[in-house]
């Protein structure tokens, strides 16, 4: 069975959702990395792209903000296009930890493994198996222009962001070494960290967001640069991993109530995305507990509940532009 859904009606229910929450005052920005405590704390935005390239938005959605852990999605499917999925599997995971994001207990219980590509301990992993191995600045060129391709523009480094998270990495410097120890590291480990710290400071606006979601959606087509970025089966594997874990330990809870594969940044941005329906970015700094953004998640929760979106809905959804 299908149902039909307009462009029209999103895009209402999107400004409804941006009404309802614009002034909500829930959560804090990031205060660990001193560069985003002081972002302006009431930014706001929301994107859609559809299949066609069409963007709706509202809000600020052209501010360039911090990706952070967003970027694990990306550099991922730069791992899978290098490698292939036995090896993803094999060598980092595509476990949920159940535990932050962060956790150095994680990779303890998990039996000394990452378990995914969306925390750091396996993000970080990930930055190590980027090819050519041993060379930071070809990596480096390979992870950037990756990520540019997907979000169909030119992305900059925040050299600020750059330089506070640096600074204050000790927990993710004790990862790094911790996944040494124990094989999990396949480059040298003070380098799979910088890659890790540049890539979580590179500026995105919540269009560029939205319009890398939809290359997802879109099983690797960029419809807005009208190019062919990834093979379409490493989207699946993509989705799966950001059912899984990409709303943190709060993930099922998520999926549950939403629908929606989302993968969440400290940054407070949220990228999700509906395969044939649309790549969806919301933004706004404050974050909760679990590093979630808050007004980001309840615009996106409105947005799927109206609408009836859930993935997991028996009833295919027909777009009408
Ligand atoms: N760069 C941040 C960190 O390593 C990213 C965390 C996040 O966005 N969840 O802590």
């Amino acid at each position: 069975m299908s149902r039909i859904v307009s462009v029209n009606q999103i895009e209402d229910v999107m400004n409804e959702a941006y009404e309802l929450y614009r002034d909500h005052e829930g959560g804090k920005n990031a205060s660990y990395i001193p560069y985003l405590e002081q972002i302006p704390s009431n930014l706001f935005g929301i994107s859609i792209c559809f299949p066609n390239g069409k963007i709706i938005e509202v809000g600020d959605t052209d501010y360039a903000f911090g990706i952070e852990s967003i970027s694990k999605v990306l550099t991922t499917i730069l791992v899978l296009q290098q490698y292939n999925d036995e090896t993803l599997l094999d060598k980092i995971g595509a476990d949920a930890t159940g535990l932050p994001f962060n956790s150095i207990m994680a990779i303890l219980l998990e039996n000394n493994h990452p378990s995914t590509p969306l925390v750091n301990a396996g993000a970080i992993s990930a930055c190590s198996l980027i090819q050519p191995i041993g060379n930071s600045e070809v990596k480096w060129e390979k992870i950037m222009r990756n990520m540019e391709q997907l979000c169909g523009s030119p992305l900059t480094l925040i050299e600020e962001l750059y330089e506070s998270e640096s600074k204050t990495n000790f927990n993710n410097r004790s990862i790094t070494w911790l996944l040494k120890n124990i094989g999990r590291i396949y480059d040298e480990p003070e380098m799979a960290l910088d890659l890790y710290t540049k890539q979580c400071s590179l500026g995105v606006t919540c269009s560029q967001l939205a319009i890398c979601a939809s290359t997802i959606a879109n099983g690797g087509w960029n419809s807005v640069s009208s190019k062919l970025i990834f093979d379409s089966g490493i989207a699946t594997k993509i989705l799966s991993l950001m059912a899984t874990f990409g709303f943190y330990e709060k993930t099922g809870e998520w999926i549950y109530s939403t629908g929606l594969p989302v993968k969440t940044g400290v940054g407070g941005g949220i990228m999700g995305l509906l395969p044939g329906v649309f790549g969806i970015s919301a933004f706004a700094p404050p974050i909760d507990e679990a590093g979630n953004s808050v007004k980001a998640q309840l615009a996106l929760k409105h947005i799927m509940q109206k609408l009836h979106l859930h993935i997991y809905d028996r009833d295919k959804i027909e777009l009408r532009y």
